[in-house]
């Protein structure tokens, strides 16, 4: 298995393994709170975590340590959600009930100050969006992100988010303002430009052209952000030219990284994302028949097919330097801002987030010397 696949594995494991002691049965979810207006049709489970900063386990090998997931499912409905499966964990299906009944974490804030302020809490990074996206639609009614986010800041602790919304720009000032004081890092997920796609494999999302909008108005307030190109679907969004065209946009919004991520398909989503292919485009069953045999992830070479045609458009032009050590959640190394990546979040673990504060952007020597 080659690199970006294994990465894509792990990370697989890690949202499976992640919060593992403190899954709920389905007796025990919380209050139940039925959405009206905006949120017609949706369910919210109210629970009280144990603890909210999560450790991921060491075997997944992931260029940070911890995590915080303070909503578990997602309005976003992406049908390709390697998070679904981890319903069924809560007695919830990987459908519908994953888009519609969201558990929300209702005292994350105040167990994110608690867990900050502990005498054990050494101020390693932590990333957001690692499980399901922490800027859906349930933050626009409860304020988690945003109160966790102000938490973080206020302890000067280093995080980093992966979103899908345009909702985190509710919070730009807030961002901005956390990332005067120390190291942020964000990166919305960008799978294509083709709003036909979009539509037919994101229902819940905001339109690609406004998420370039939110990367553009993200540096430009000294947020960094970056773009996954996540997932690149075969027959709907992986031709040369619509990659190179989403890549084309997303350097010209000012992403200080961009990065492919090929669709895989792991048991428990690949049932959910075949059946909903075979109803919605039937004329590409027998692509992914071939692209995936029975495995889960495409060949190394289309793999790399991908990343060299993403590569061929060219780098950030904006702040070269800090662009290769932006942190964070890729799923899929294949690029040297990448290796950038774990190198960083090595040293982050050695030196501890106050002191990567003083460090601020630029990357040692020994740093660069490992691009
Ligand atoms: S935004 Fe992310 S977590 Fe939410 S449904 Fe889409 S892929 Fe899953």
């Amino acid at each position: 298995m080659d690199e970006q696949a294994e990465a894509g594995q792990l990370r697989w494991r890690l949202v499976e393994q992640e919060e593992s002691g403190m899954l709920f049965s389905e007796s025990s979810l919380g209050e139940r709170h039925v959405g009206t207006g905006e949120y017609r049709g949706m369910t919210f489970f109210h629970v009280n975590a144990r603890t909210i900063v999560n450790k991921v386990p060491a075997a997944s090998k992931m260029p940070f340590e911890y995590t915080i997931n303070a909503y578990r499912g997602c309005s976003h409905a992406c049908t390709y959600c390697f998070a679904r499966p981890t319903h069924t964990y809560l007695g919830l299906g990987v459908g519908e009930d994953f888009e519609r009944k969201v558990v929300v974490k209702v005292n994350a804030v105040e167990k994110v100050r608690a867990e900050l302020r502990s005498p054990k809490w050494q101020g390693d990074h932590i990333a957001m969006g690692t499980n399901t996206d922490p800027y859906q639609k349930a933050e626009g009614k409860y304020h988690l992100t945003q109160g966790i986010v102000r938490e973080l800041a206020e302890a000067g602790n280093s995080f980093s988010i992966l979103t899908k919304s345009t909702l985190v720009l509710r919070d730009l000032a807030l961002l901005a303002e956390a990332a005067s004081r120390t190291r942020v890092s964000l990166a919305l997920s960008i799978g294509t430009l083709d709003r036909e796609v979009w539509r037919l494999t994101e229902p819940g999302t905001p339109p690609p052209d406004k998420r370039l909008e939110a990367v553009a108005r993200l540096n430009e307030a000294g947020v960094r952000c970056g773009v996954l190109i996540a997932p690149v679907l075969p027959g709907l969004s992986d031709s040369d030219e619509q990659l190179r065209a989403v890549t084309k946009a997303c350097l010209d919004a000012g992403a200080i990284s961009v990065t492919p991520v090929a669709l895989h398909l792991r048991p428990g989503v690949r049932e959910h994302y075949l059946r909903w292919l075979s109803e919605a485009r039937p004329d590409l069953v027998a692509l992914h028949s071939e692209r995936f045999g029975h495995g889960s992830y495409q060949s190394k070479a289309e793999q790399h097919r991908i990343s060299e045609v993403v590569r061929s458009v060219g780098r950030p032009a904006r702040h070269p330097s800090s662009w290769r050590e932006s942190i964070g959640y890729e799923a899929s190394p294949t690029t040297d801002a990448e290796v950038a990546c774990k190198d960083s979040a090595t040293e982050i673990k050695r030196l501890g987030s106050r002191q990567i504060q003083i460090m601020k952007t630029r990357p040692s020597t020994e740093q660069l010397r490992l691009l």
